[in-house]
This record gives structure tokens, sequence and C-alpha cells, in this order.
């Protein structure tokens, strides 16, 4: 994890889950996915939901309000129940839904996160601060699921999904059409890319600080492969590029 993420979450994430939240195990699926909501309460109202003990059937992991706060309901090892198949995997369009099939539970393999508003009043977007922190919440689920599970969930529209494509029928309205998924997914896939094989490596910070002056690359699937002996070629490469 990187050290401003963590300062970021450490200040920004206010665990407010309690012994009535639901939640389950993963049942051994890694989180793959981010899946994205509309609210249709008030943040007041998502918050006495998801910890008030009538409450049997949902919860999610995160919850982002207008004004930007982060809420936490469930920790990412386990599963919180928010995409359910309660309509049969015939309803769903997302091709990592559709490729896991109808016995594993979306619910086992994604995070979760609710975004404060109503769709009849905004259809899915955003107020400022709200995206900024969503933006900033995807990246440390991102990096948080890499160090736990050493799974990267892709920044890519297949991974960073709506509750829609989970059950497109009951669900067609979450998060709503205005959702901002592509300027999340731009500001992830400027702001994630890092080397996998890097993480707590003695020398990753100068690493880097290297790759973005362009004196060194990584390999094309994402690993750097730090401790690899260099061949001669290799060393001639680095040293010619600048
Ligand atoms: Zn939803």
């Amino acid at each position: 994890m990187n050290k401003e993420l963590q300062a970021w979450a450490d200040k920004n994430i206010t665990f407010v889950g309690n012994s009535n939240t639901n939640r389950s195990s993963r049942r051994g699926q890694v989180p793959e996915m981010i899946v994205n909501h509309i609210s249709e309460g008030t943040i007041s109202s998502v918050i006495n939901w998801f910890t008030n003990e009538g409450n049997d059937v949902s919860s999610s992991h995160f919850a982002v309000d207008r004004e930007g706060k982060v809420y936490q309901f469930v920790d990412i090892e386990d599963s919180a129940w928010a995409n359910g198949l309660t309509g049969g995997i015939e309803n769903a369009t997302s091709s990592l839904v559709l490729k896991k099939g109808e016995s594993i539970s979306p619910n086992w393999y994604s995070v979760s996160v609710e975004h404060e508003g109503f769709y009849s009043e905004t259809k899915g977007e955003l107020t400022a601060a709200q995206l900024e922190s969503s933006k900033i919440l995807h990246h440390y689920i991102i990096e948080y699921v890499y160090d736990k599970f050493n799974f990267r969930i892709e920044p890519t529209r297949e991974r960073i999904i709506g509750h829609n494509e989970v059950n497109k029928i009951d669900r067609v309205n979450c998060p709503g059409e205005l959702f901002p998924f592509d300027e999340i997914i731009n500001y992830l896939q400027s702001n994630t890319e890092r080397f996998l094989d890097l993480h707590g490596h003695w020398a990753e910070d100068l690493i880097i600080k290297a790759h973005q002056e362009g004196w060194v690359k990584g390999y094309p699937d994402g690993t750097f492969r730090p401790d690899k002996p260099v061949t001669r070629a290799e060393v001639v490469a680095m040293i010619s590029e600048k």
C-alpha cells in the first residue's frame, strides 16, 4: 500500500459497521471487481439500514456521501450482500459474472461501493467532492486487494462495473446512466501504474523514480522482476535509453 493512500484511508474512511451488519465469507473467492451503486436514500438512512438488526437482506463494503465522506460497513476480506443473483444469471451482462456462472455468487468476488443519491434526481451523477472521494477509494480498494490477495483488479470497464450489469432487471437504474465510469477509470489508469512485484522491495521508490524518468523499463506483463539477473543487452538498453 502506498503511504499516501494509507494516510488518506486512515483519515477519510470511517468504519461504521456493527454486529447487525450482514457479511459472510468469500468462500475462497478473491475480490475481482468493484461494483458501484446508487443508494436511493440519504447517507443517514443507508447507515441506519446497514447497521439495523431488522435488515437481513443487504449491506455494502463502502458508501460515499454527497460531501465526499466515506463510510465502511464490511471488511474487504469478507463478502457484503450487495450483488446477489436474485433473478438468475440470465439477468447479468457483465462478462466476468457470465464467466463465473450461476453457482458462484458475485458477492463472493466483488467489493461494493454505494453512492448517496436518488436516481430520479441525479441519474447517477456524483457531486465533485463525491467523485473525488470515489476515485481515491477505488484506488485504495485496488491496492488493498493487491496487498491482501495478491490479485490486481485491472482498472477497466470489465472490472469496474455497475449493479445493473449484475442485475439488469431489478437494478436497471443502479448506479444510473450518468455515473462517471470513464472519469474513475481514467484516473485509475494514470494512478495505478505500478510494477506488480515491487511492493516492499528495498529499491521500490528508486525503481519507480527511475521508471518515471525513463531510465528503465518494466516487462509487458506489468512486472519489473527487480532481482532477475540483468543481461548485457539490458544494461546497454538501460544506459542508452536516456
Ligand atoms: Zn445497487
